[in-house]
C-alpha cells in the first residue's frame, strides 16, 4: 500500500463495534479484568492503550516495521533506546546533531559510562575509522540538522551488519514518506513526531519503528518499563496530523525548492544548505534512496547584523524554534538549537553567526518569499 494512504487510514479500522471512522480517545489509565488471570488485552496505559496502538501500527506499517513505539518526546524516545546499551560501549554519532540528543549524550548518557564519538556520518571512512572492539551502536541523522548533510543509510547499515553494531536512524526530518531506513537495512529508526509526522506544532511526541521481532520486543520492555509513554489526547493528534503527511510534505518540499532557488539568486546570501538543489552533495543519494528532499533550509547571509533583521523583521514567517509544522519557522540555530554544542566545535563544523534556518511551511511561497525581500530590505 502506498504510504499517502496508508497514513491517510491510520485508525480506519479500529473501532468494529461502532465503525468509528477515527480511533477514540481511550482516555483511561487502567483496563477491568474479564476473569482471574484473563485480560482484554489492555492492562495498564503505560503498557498498552489503544489510542497509542493505533499511532504505534500506523508508524511502523508506514516504515515497513514489525512493531512501532509511541513516546512522550522525541527525546524520550532516543533515551529509551540509548537504555539498550550497557556501561562501557561505544556509540558513533553524527556530528553536526541536533543539540539536544549531543546534550543528552553528553551530559547524561556519558556518566553512565557509554561513550560517544562523533564524526560526519555522511563520510563513511570516517564511520569506518571511528569503529572500535567495543562499538555497540551508531545514532545518525538521515539528514542532518541544522547543515543537512545526506547520510548513505544503506551503506552505512551494511557496516554496522559486518561489525555487529546497532543502527539507529533519526529520520526526523525526512519521515517514511521520503525515506524508509529500515528497507535501506536500519535496524531502528526513530522521530521526533513532534516536526512532519504530527505536522501542527500543536504536540510533543516522539515514535521508533523497529525491524526485527525480537529487537522489537526488546525496545518495548524498555518503553514500558523506563514508562515514558505517549498519552491517549497526544496520540490521537499525532494520528490526526500524520493523516495528511503526504499532502504537506509535497506542498513544503516545492516551497522549499523555490525559497531555495531565491535565496540563491539573492547576494545578501553568500551560502544555500538545501538538498534539493543539483549542486547539493547529498542530491543524488536522496534521489536514489528517497523520494524528496524535505522542507528543511539552511543559509548564510553576508553579514552578522542581517541576522536580526531577518529573525524580527520577517511578519509571515515566525521567529521560533521547532520544524515541520505548517508554518514557516526562521531560527538562528549557534543559539537557538544548537547552544549546547562548545562554540569552537559548533564553528568547526559551519553553524556560525550567519547562519539561518527556515522550516518552510505550507502557506502560499509568494507570500514568504515578498516576506523575506521586504525583511532583506528594510533598514533597522
Ligand atoms: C526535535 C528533534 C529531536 C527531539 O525531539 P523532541 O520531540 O523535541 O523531544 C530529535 N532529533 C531531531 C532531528 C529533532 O529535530
Amino acid at each position: 500500500m502506498n504510504i499517502a494512504t496508508a497514513a491517510a487510514q491510520i485508525g480506519l479500522e479500529w473501532d468494529t463495534r461502532t465503525g468509528a471512522v477515527t480511533v477514540p480517545i481511550y482516555q483511561t489509565a487502567t483496563f477491568r479484568h474479564p476473569g482471574l488471570g484473563q485480560s482484554t488485552g489492555y492492562d495498564y496505559s503505560r503498557s498498552g492503550n489503544p489510542t497509542r496502538q493505533a499511532l504505534e501500527e500506523g508508524i511502523a506499517r508506514l516504515d515497513g516495521a514489525s512493531r512501532g513505539f509511541a513516546y512522550s518526546s522525541g527525546m524520550a524516545a532516543i533515551a529509551s533506546l540509548l537504555l539498550l546499551f550497557k556501561q562501557g560501549d561505544h556509540l558513533i554519532v553524527t556530528e553536526d546533531l541536533y543539540g539536544g540528543t549531543y546534550r543528552l549524550f553528553e551530559q547524561i548518557f556519558q556518566r553512565y559510562g557509554l561513550e560517544f564519538t562523533y564524526v560526519d556520518t555522511s563520510d563513511i571512512v570516517q564511520v569506518t575509522s571511528a569503529i572500535r572492539p567495543e562499538t555497540k551502536g551508531l545514532f545518525v541523522e538521515s539528514l542532518t540538522n541544522p547543515l543537512l548533510k545526506v547520510a548513505d543509510v544503506a551503506a552505512l547499515a551494511k557496516l554496522c551488519r559486518q561489525q555487529d553494531i546497532l543502527c539507529i536512524v533519526d529520520n526526523t526530518f525526512l519521515t517514511p514518506y521520503l525515506l524508509r531506513p529500515l528497507d535501506l537495512g536500519a535496524d531502528i529508526a526513530v522521530y521526533s513526531g513532534t516536526k512532519y509526522l504530527a505536522g501542527h506544532n500543536d504536540t510533543v511526541c516522539g515514535l521508533v519503528t523497529v525491524k526485527d521481532p525480537a529487537l522489537a520486543e526488546r525496545v518495548y520492555f524498555h518503553q514500558n518499563a523506563a514508562g515514558a509513554v505517549l498519552g491517549p489526547q497526544d496520540s490521537w493528534l499525532t494520528i490526526r496530523g500524520m493523516k495528511t503527511l503526504s499532502v504537506r510534505m509535497d506542498r513544503q518540499q516545492e516551497n522549499a525548492l523555490a525559497i531555495a532557488r531565491w535565496l540563491l539568486a539573492n547576494e545578501l546570501v553568500t551560502k544555500v544548505y538545501y538538498p534539493g538543489l543539483p549542486d547539493h552533495p547529498g542530491h543524488e543519494l536522496l534521489k536514489t534512496h528517497g523520494k524528496g528532499f524535505g522542507a528543511m533550509i539552511a543559509f548564510e547571509v553576508t553579514r552578522p547584523e542581517l541576522v536580526e533583521r531577518l529573525l524580527l523583521r520577517t511578519n509571515v514567517i515566525s521567529f521560533a524554534e521547532s520544524l515541520g509544522g505548517v508554518e514557516t519557522l526562521i531560527t538562528f540555530p549557534a543559539v537557538q538549537t544548537h547552544a549546547d554544542i562548545e562554540p569552537a566545535k559548533r564553528a568547526a563544523l559551519g553553524i556560525n553567526d550567519r547562519l539561518l534556518r527556515l522550516s518552510v511551511g505550507i502557506e502560499d511561497v509568494n507570500d514568504l518569499i515578498a516576506d523575506l525581500e521586504s525583511a532583506f530590505t528594510t533598514e533597522a
